[in-house]
């Protein structure tokens, strides 16, 4: 079984409670939305096609015992439980990134799920598949990214309705260039909302245009990499 990979890199992990960990990165091609803030078009389409063997040897070499499974969608090919059941096999921890709108129920026990609610800013709200949250187990994370106030108060009222905060760790971001971070901050103090605000690091470490991590294979262009979601 062969998966399409648009890259693979070893980074700092920006987001979620792993952030601050060194983390290699496997980025696969393809993505069935279309989200207004979409940072990493360039994974629509290209890759190249690689065996599991050929994976766990790139992950080797990068030497991260946290490795995180990324898109464009990694639900979207057949492959992405296969590599996740070796990867957990050989001992990696394992993080998948995925965008909420397919059953998270095909990845192996073990995964730990990173699951967004795209808001109504994404233009992707729609596509969600709900029942993921009946799901959720307590090692997962769910991920609000926000372009504005409305999308806070609509994840608001989505914490709880669905009681959240019971059920897994709660993310909010900022869509970057669409909200800052400060007045998301201050809703969440007013508020007293017990979600755990998230800032991209690797932003901060590596501005856009210049190399992030260390960079294994790539079918993309280098300046598009610190710019990744
Ligand atoms: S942000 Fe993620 S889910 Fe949305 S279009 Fe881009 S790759 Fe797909």
């Amino acid at each position: 079984m062969k998966l399409k990979v648009n890259e693979i890199f070893k980074s700092i992990q920006g987001e979620s409670t792993y952030a601050g960990l060194p983390c290699s990165f496997i980025r696969l091609t393809g993505c069935n939305l279309r989200c207004s803030y979409c940072d990493t078009t360039y994974a629509y389409e290209k890759g190249e096609d690689m065996g599991l063997e050929e994976i766990l040897t790139d992950m080797e070499l990068l030497g991260c015992n946290l490795v995180e499974i990324t898109g464009g969608e990694p639900l979207l090919q057949e492959g992405t439980g296969g590599l996740i059941k070796k990867l957990l096999d050989e001992g990696y921890k394992v993080l998948v990134e995925t965008n909420g709108s397919l059953n998270i129920d095909v990845l192996p026990e073990g995964t730990i799920r990173i699951v967004d609610i795209k808001c109504p800013g994404s233009g992707m709200s729609e596509r969600m598949d709900w029942k993921n949250i009946e799901r959720l187990r307590d090692t997962d994370e769910v991920k609000f990214v926000l372009s504005s106030q409305e999308d806070y108060t609509w994840a608001r009222g989505i914490i709880d309705k669905y009681a959240l905060l019971d059920k897994s760790k709660v993310l909010m971001g900022v869509a970057y260039g669409k909200l800052d971070p400060r007045p998301l901050a201050e809703w969440i103090l007013q508020d007293g909302l017990e979600v755990r605000l998230q800032l991209q690091l690797h932003r901060y470490i590596w501005p856009p245009g210049t190399q992030e991590g260390t960079l294994l294979r790539s079918t993309c262009r280098h300046d598009t990499l610190s710019t990744r979601d």
